[in-house]
């Protein structure tokens, strides 16, 4: 073949093998979801090969394509020919979470990195990740070192949603931690019996527990492109997470039905005793038109709360599968009968 990409991977072949890893490590899947990422994917492979050909004999690298309509899949054939880059197809876009349990459920190593296609999450982290889990870590998750690069609105969205999220459970779900982790077989296989369709993934890891140490990181630009994640779209996904793991909603929409009726009731019983002791009739316009106002606004807002747990039930019930293959390319640890 003689596509433009071809030159990296006989490049990327050649320096594998020329390498010796440097440790004895058990297999290693890196699974890494793809919408639109063309532009930064020989790039990536280039460092993700170099990186992993150094840190273990057995490894496979499994890029999900969700749903690209750029240049990605032509970008990714000429790959595929290096031994353990394995493509994905979705048959649309599920969005990341979805690609990422696709990964995940492809994966055959006995460690699963995680990490986006836009070299933010610099492959190069790797070793030092390793170096952790040889520490007794069953996850080892990147955390942002700073966020200095995100705008001060997000910043102040990120730390409320943690903190609601974080507000009443026994889980504890770290802010400024993203997909960038590491995990061993037990963790994947967890995370992989979770039936659930709305798949907050941060919570995810969470709820499974083990021993989830830190890394600290700084995240680098994003190489091209950009971002997929809208404020709106984020703001979406906070709802999903919070649905997810969170009922105090619901509590405080009853506490607050209670607080208003006793409220009310004292307001009446003041209006009354004014009314038979001094006789003052209540000039009522004002009030009357105010706490319709007030109430009908409290009750629709009630309402949409309880609205957005019960469309995550409907969701749930109708038990559709998270995401739909359309090809799979390349040969990974599964497909190869590795151990
Ligand atoms: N991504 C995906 N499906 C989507 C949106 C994003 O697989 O529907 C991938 C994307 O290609 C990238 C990763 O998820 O590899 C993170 O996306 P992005 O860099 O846009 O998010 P951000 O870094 O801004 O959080
Ligand atoms: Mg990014």
């Amino acid at each position: 073949t003689t596509s433009p990409g071809t030159q990296f991977v006989q490049a990327a072949l050649s320096r594998a093998a020329a390498t010796t890893p440097a440790h004895d490590v058990p297999s290693m899947s890196c699974v890494v979801p793809c919408r639109n990422e063309a532009s930064n994917l020989d790039q990536l492979l280039t460092r993700l090969t170099d990186v992993l050909c150094a840190c273990t004999r057995q490894w496979e690298i499994i890029i999900v394509d969700d749903g690209s309509t750029d240049a990605t899949l032509t970008t990714l054939l000429p790959w595929t020919q290096f031994p353990g880059i394995r493509v994905v197809q979705l048959s649309r876009n599920f969005g990341k979470e979805a690609a990422l349990t696709a990964g995940l459920q492809a994966s055959g190593g006995d460690l699963v990195v995680m990490m986006d296609a836009d070299l933010q999450h610099e492959p190069e982290l790797l070793p030092d990740m390793l170096g952790r889990w040889r520490d007794g870590a069953d996850m080892v998750y990147a955390i942002r070192a700073h966020r200095d690069d995100e705008s001060a609105l997000k910043r102040i969205g990120t730390r409320l949603f943690y903190a609601m999220v974080n507000a009443a459970d026994r889980i504890d779900v770290p802010a400024d931690a993203g997909d960038f982790r590491l995990m061993n077989r037990k963790v994947v296989e967890a995370i992989l019996a979770l039936p659930e369709r709305n798949r907050f993934m941060k919570g995810l890891y969470a709820w499974v527990g083990f021993k989830a140490v830190a890394l600290a990181y700084t995240p680098a630009p994003r190489a091209n492109g950009h971002s997929h994640f809208s404020l709106w779209l984020l703001v979406k996904l906070s709802l999903d997470g919070l649905t997810a793991f969170t009922t105090w909603p619901l509590r405080a929409v009853s506490l607050m039905g209670f607080v208003l009726a006793g409220l009310s009731f004292l307001y009446g019983g003041y209006l009354t005793g004014a009314y038979l002791l001094f006789g003052h009739a209540v000039s009522g316009w004002t009030t009357i038109v105010v706490s319709l106002m007030l109430f009908s606004g409290i009750q629709m807002m009630s309402m949409g709360v309880v609205g957005e747990y019960v469309g995550r039930i409907f969701e749930e019930v109708k038990g559709r599968p998270l995401y739909v293959v359309k090809r799979e390319l390349g040969q990974g640890l599964k497909t190869t009968g590795h151990p």
